[in-house]
């Protein structure tokens, strides 16, 4: 399977353009994160680059489809832990409406905290579980893009974020180098949730040896209403085949 190599020329404008506001973002994690466990990357510069321009990376596919959407694009962010990538997003794109969803208390106090502290005014937080959330009318099929960083495998992510996504958009999902095993694991479910199966985009980031990929599935006809199962340890268990 050929990935097509992006260009991080957007993610880096957009980091330099926000510069003192993820500046004082990074500040607020190295402090927050002595007293709450929000992440293992804990320097500034790691913080830059693992977390911020990682997360922006995701910009080269979703200006794409911001830029053929008539309104502001909505994206719904899986599993976001401190902020990444949905916060991130946000501020870099501040007319595009971010729904960051995480499951731990903790987790989502902070992300609040980052939005006042920073008055991010595009975001909005939910604690909740994704299998829950994507039954709720106000959030189900509703969104242009999907996306999901160091969540779980593909074929889990499927059933976990797809069902969020309107026909036409996307799920887009941060992945490491075992990328291809996990695509052709994930086939089914993404047919069964009603998406393509994923196309490959390729980058490095500065001074990391890894490649890393963004998976990116178009959603094509809307997901059986059955599905995600609401039961996390099934979907974990027993991935759609
Ligand atoms: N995406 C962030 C990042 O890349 O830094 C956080 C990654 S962290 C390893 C995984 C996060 O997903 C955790 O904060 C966890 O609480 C959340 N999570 C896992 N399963 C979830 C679910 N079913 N619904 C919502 N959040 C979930």
């Amino acid at each position: 399977m050929n990935a097509e190599t992006i260009d991080l020329a957007a993610a880096q404008a957009a980091l330099a353009a926000h510069q003192e506001v993820f500046s004082i973002f990074s500040r607020l994690l190295i402090e927050h994160n002595h007293t709450v466990n929000l992440t293992r990357i804990n320097t500034p510069e790691d913080i830059r680059l693992r977390h911020f321009l990682d997360s922006l990376a995701g910009l080269a596919v979703l200006d794409t489809l911001a830029a053929d959407s008539q309104e502001r694009l909505s994206l719904i962010d899986v599993g976001s832990g401190a902020g990444f990538p949905g916060l991130a997003i946000a501020i870099a794109r501040p007319d595009w409406m971010v729904t960051s969803l995480e499951a731990t208390e903790k987790k989502a106090r902070f992300q609040r905290l980052i939005c006042e502290e920073l008055a991010i005014e595009n975001v909005i937080v939910r604690c909740e579980r994704a299998e829950t959330a994507a039954h709720a009318p106000d959030l189900r099929e509703r969104f242009d893009a999907a996306t999901a960083r160091a969540v779980a495998g593909l074929d889990v992510l499927a059933e976990l974020t797809l069902a969020f996504v309107r026909p036409g958009g996307l799920g887009l999902f941060w992945k490491g180098p075992q990328v291809r095993d996990e695509c052709a694991a994930a086939a089914a479910a993404f047919e069964t949730m009603g998406a393509a199966p994923p196309s490959l985009f390729r980058y490095n980031l500065p001074e990391i040896t890894a490649t890393l990929y963004l998976a990116a599935g178009e959603k094509r006809s809307a997901s059986p209403f059955n599905r995600p199962r609401r039961n996390f340890a099934a979907i974990k268990r027993h991935p759609l085949k």
